[in-house]
């Protein structure tokens, strides 16, 4: 075990060990909605989305520990940041620092992480995690797990940051 309970932001207390780390599999197996085929996020209605624009569109995840959570797609099927055309991955440098900006102006917000795995979905997704202000056990990677553990953010208060954000977008973007 790592030193882990000297880390202010480890998330859990008492006896914990890591897993045994099982020899590699054959092949991975395929994500959700893989070459676009019965994808979620492709055919999920613009109605479902807190923001849309040409290009792009803006899901808010459910409402959990963190104030606020949302997740960016390109509204075309691509998989990987690297499988965007240079227009679109241009217009991505964009859209990513204009959301995190909107989010973080909504106030009490310490940070706004931007992160991106998409080993679940293959539709390409990028994560936005704010985390709450001042308070030294939520930084870092961690806040994703804290998402997890923390009490939910009551539904007006998620609903209220969600307003915030899209009034702070801009306008003309996408
Ligand atoms: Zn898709």
């Amino acid at each position: 075990m790592p030193p882990v309970d000297e880390w202010e932001e480890f998330p859990f207390d008492g006896d914990i060990r890591p897993r045994v780390l099982l020899p590699p599999v054959d092949r991975e197996e395929p994500r959700q909605g893989e070459d676009g085929v019965d994808g979620r996020t492709c055919a999920r209605p613009d109605d479902a989305f807190i923001w849309t624009s040409e290009r792009w569109r803006l899901l808010p995840a459910r409402p959990n520990g963190l104030p606020l959570v949302v997740l960016l797609e390109p509204r075309a099927h691509y998989a990987e940041p690297g499988d965007l055309p240079d227009d679109l991955a241009a217009e991505c440098g964009v859209m990513l620092s204009q959301v995190e900006q909107a989010i973080r102006s909504i106030g009490d917000i310490g940070r706004v992480h931007v992160c991106r795995w998409g080993d679940g979905s293959e539709h390409l997704h990028w994560w936005f995690m704010a985390r709450p202000a001042r308070i030294p056990q939520l930084i870092g990677s961690f806040a994703a797990i804290w998402d997890d553990i923390l009490p939910v953010t009551p539904d007006d208060a998620w609903q209220a940051n969600l307003q915030a954000m899209v009034t702070a977008l801009r306008p003309q973007l996408g």
